[in-house]
């Protein structure tokens, strides 16, 4: 089965009881039982419930895993990933992370005696020195959130599977319908649901999709230990924002790539990170590694001046100001104030991340007034 076919069909079956086409919301905390532990496979909603597992089975489709299990959000997800270590277990992950990963591993986990190491994945050749015998797991993110760095997966994983290591990426940035990491030899995809998957900026989820059956096992009993579980309400919608997930990301692709080559020739511009631009360092492997480059870029001003990076983000009239991103709405943020304040400035700097720099998601509205829109808040 072809992506598209998969976003609208896999896992999905017309309800057993109606035909309803559409998978119901089962919004019920309890199952009723025959006699007591005789059931129909469901007890108790926090252990099952048929919505969310509809979804799990749909997910597992699109990014070609065998197991989906569903978290209350991204971090939940995340959460869930970093229990399955003890303390003194050791994390490589790349230095380019989301803000909040980034403070999950060092605020909370950290302290329970888990150990980090950041390194600059986007060159793989680090990868190797930085490995210790403590060394459990490495984390990536491809691309990276905001300088749309790019990660080779697959280069990545070959140094972990010599050595025994677990690789996870989160694939947010990209989706399902950009890339499969399972394919290129990750262990673990991790996806902040929130985003493209479910597309429309009204549900916070969070999943992950692997092979493994012993990890899946360990991961679906840590969702029902911990409790970070989805709603009913919330996993149909996300079903529903999935049958649509290939034609938004085909025209999230054209915007941005339009989007980008607007802001590379604008003369107040000084720099465009998209992995689309062939000037982008990135470029050749994403073209090897993803089936498109995505609707996520960022770009500096010239000048280096904070108040006027502020006052353009202020007079947008289309963008919207906010964090998030892979709605169909258009959005812009300010990382160095906004998703990424929670790392501290030093650490930002280090890592390229200007205070000038404005990251967008390019939403699917018609390109010409998202371009226009740029013409005036710039100017
Ligand atoms: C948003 C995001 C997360 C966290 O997901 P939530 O659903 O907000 O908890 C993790 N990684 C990336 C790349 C994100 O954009």
């Amino acid at each position: 089965m072809k992506f598209g076919t998969k976003a609208i069909h896999a896992g999905i079956e017309p309800d057993p009881t109606t035909g309803a086409i559409m998978t119901p919301i089962y919004q019920t905390s309890t199952y009723v039982q025959e006699s007591p532990g005789k059931h129909k496979g469901y007890e108790y909603a926090r252990t099952q419930n048929p919505t969310r597992n509809v979804l799990q089975n749909n997910l597992a489709a699109l990014e070609n895993g065998k197991h989906g299990i569903c978290y209350s959000s991204g971090l939940g997800a995340t959460d869930a990933i970093l229990k399955l270590f003890k303390p003194g277990d050791e994390i490589i992950a790349s230095n380019d992370l989301y803000g909040g990963t980034y403070r999950i591993m060092v605020r909370v986990f950290q302290e329970f005696g888990l150990k980090f190491n950041f390194v600059d994945l986007s060159d793989a050749t680090k990868l190797e020195a930085a490995i210790t015998p403590a060394t459990k797991m490495v984390w990536i993110e491809t691309p990276t959130n905001p300088l749309l760095r790019l990660v080779d997966i697959a280069a990545i994983a070959a140094v972990t599977k010599q050595h025994g290591i677990q690789l996870v990426v989160d694939n947010t940035f990209a989706s399902p319908y950009l890339q499969n990491p399972l394919d290129l030899g990750a262990d673990i995809v991790m996806h902040s649901v929130t985003k493209y998957l479910g597309g429309h900026s009204d549900t916070v989820m969070g999943a992950i999709v692997l092979n493994d059956d012993e990890t899946a096992q360990r991961l679906a009993f840590i969702q029902n230990a911990c409790g970070a579980v989805p709603g009913p309400q919330d996993c149909f919608l996300v079903l529903r924002g999935i049958k649509t997930l290939h034609v938004r990301m085909q025209r999230h692709c054209e915007n941005a790539q339009k989007v980008a080559e607007y802001l590379q020739q604008h003369p107040k511009v000084s720099q465009v990170h998209y992995p689309g631009l062939p000037s982008h360092i990135g470029h050749e492997l994403a073209k090897k590694q993803m089936r498109g480059f995505g609707g996520m870029l960022s770009f500096e001003l010239k000048g280096d001046s904070m108040p006027e990076a502020v006052r353009v983000m202020e007079s947008f009239e289309v963008f919207s100001l906010g964090e998030s991103l892979g709605g169909v709405e258009s959005l812009c943020t300010h990382p160095a104030s906004m998703t990424h304040a929670s790392i501290p400035k030093e650490e930002r700097i280090k890592n390229g991340l200007k205070d000038t720099l404005i990251r967008l998601s390019v939403g699917i509205e018609d390109v010409e007034d998202l371009i226009q829109d740029l013409e005036q808040a710039i100017d």
